[in-house]
């Protein structure tokens, strides 16, 4: 069969390399002059690294095995995390059961049951009946007010802004359900591939174009032509391109526009769906801020939500011995913040950067870079499996496969390797016929 499919990330990718390994021929359209997607990468001191901060967990079986399948499994290693929490200006460590029973802010009482929540949704399975409740009804219910209001409304607040009160329980059981299993002896093991996970990208899109196909970059999709109820042919320029089947892996907003005469109740759901957008600066600096890699941060009056600390993840001589931090933001549309240019945003942060270190001075700033992603992170609100649309769209021949369909996890690369598996598979469903 000729399959064409939308979409240069993980997803695409995956899907295009599936096909083409089982001998059909595919065309891969990517309106970024990159591929890659979210997990895109950029260079620094001659090193490519992530636009926005990506790690593996040991659960994320789909991305191992394609690693492994690429040949690339002596590339990923697999280390300590150091999560913190930063709390009325002082960084607590927030790794293990240890560092949870000395977790201050909370009294004892709320600390042994902050660490029974956790160790209850680490084992539990029926997340179906925890759909009908919202992640703050839940939590707030089992694991107190005072935990609540300290440690997981801000988690949620920095990532869903202020849809936080409408996030679904079972978003929140995933995260932790799935945390808990890269957890080893208590602690927490991350995987990184040395090189960046854009060694995994290359690998693939070599994959695909040694088979034949075909990679087309600075090429957005504008339509995709229907006959008949039937998906025909992609539309990019005035160049017409004709499949057997397409796969779409473009957000839910841009796949609408490229196909307007989607049925009403199909196209709802895709509009049902809000995401919010993800912003990270990422600096490069001549010391450490902290040891932490990855610092949520409790603190309403720090203009953004969490600090990722590469280097204390991955050796800084990697970069030429710089420390690479990412100030993470998760913004809704109409934030002002997510519009904001590197130096508009660098002045609104760099105050702030002293409540992490006190002896952080701007001279110790080398570089900035600024990445921004509408996509960033779905909504994902409760009773979320009714509202997912189905992969096979109402147009025959045309399938979706974006991030919006990964539940009851939450969205990552390892769901989308996962996911364009699934939809190489449903595009192969007319081809015996
Ligand atoms: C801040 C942040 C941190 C993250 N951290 C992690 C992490 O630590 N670990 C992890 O596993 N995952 C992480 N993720 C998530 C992960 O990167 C994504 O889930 C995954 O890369 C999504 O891949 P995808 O192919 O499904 O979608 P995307 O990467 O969004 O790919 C869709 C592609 O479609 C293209 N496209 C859109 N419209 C058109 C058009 N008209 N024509 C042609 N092409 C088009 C887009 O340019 C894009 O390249 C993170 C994401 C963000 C934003």
């Amino acid at each position: 069969m000729n399959i064409g499919i939308i979409g240069g990330g993980i997803a695409g990718l995956s899907a295009a390399y599936e096909l083409s390994k089982k001998g059909h021929k595919v065309a891969l359209f990517e309106k970024e002059a990159h591929l890659g997607g979210q997990a895109a990468t950029f260079e620094v001191a001659g090193e490519r690294l992530e636009r926005f901060y990506h790690h593996i967990f040991s659960s994320d079986v789909d991305i191992i095995n394609l690693i492994d399948e690429l040949g690339l499994s002596e590339k990923l290693v697999w280390l300590d995390s150091k999560i913190g929490f930063l709390h009325r200006g002082r960084i607590y460590d927030f790794v293990t059961a240890w560092d949870l029973l000395r977790f201050g802010p909370v009294g004892l009482l709320d600390r042994v049951r902050l660490g029974l929540v956790s160790l209850f949704l680490r084992r539990y399975k029926d997340w179906p009946s925890l759909e009908g409740m919202t992640a703050q009804e839940w939590i707030t219910r089992y694991g107190g007010r005072r935990n609540y209001d300290i440690v997981w409304g801000p988690l949620l607040q920095n990532k869903f802004g202020t849809s936080f009160d409408e996030v679904g329980m079972v978003w929140l059981w995933g995260k932790v359900h799935l945390r808990f299993a890269s957890r080893a002896r208590g602690r927490e093991r991350l995987g990184y591939l040395r090189g960046s996970f854009g060694l995994l990208i290359d690998a693939l899109a070599e994959r695909i174009l040694d088979a034949g196909g075909k990679i087309y970059t600075s090429s957005s999709v504008e339509r995709i032509v229907v006959e008949g109820e039937k998906a025909v042919a992609l539309q990019v320029g005035r160049q017409m391109y004709p499949f057997d089947s397409i796969i779409a892996t473009a957000p839910s907003p841009a796949f609408l526009e490229m196909v307007p005469q989607l049925p009403t109740d199909y196209a709802q759901k895709l509009k049902g769906v809000r995401y919010q957008r993800a912003v990270c600066l990422v600096l490069t600096l001549k010391k450490p801020l902290s040891h932490i890699y990855w610092l949520n941060i409790s603190d309403p009056s720090i203009p953004f939500v969490a600090l990722i600390e590469h280097t204390n993840f991955i050796d800084p001589s990697i970069y030429g011995g710089k420390r690479i931090v990412y100030l993470s933001n998760y913004l809704s549309k109409d934030s002002p913040l997510y519009r904001s240019d590197p130096d508009e945003l660098l002045n609104v942060y760099l105050p702030h950067l002293r409540k992490i270190n006190a002896e952080f001075e701007p001279s110790w700033i080398e570089e900035r870079y600024l990445f921004r992603e509408e996509a960033g992170q779905p909504v994902i609100t409760t009773k979320y499996s009714s509202q997912i649309p189905d992969h096979r769209t109402p147009i025959s021949h045309l399938y979706l496969a974006n991030t919006t369909q990964i539940y009851p996890e939450d969205r990552g690369m390892n769901y989308s390797v996962r996911l364009g598996l699934k939809a190489s598979n449903l595009a192969l469903e007319f081809s015996a016929a």
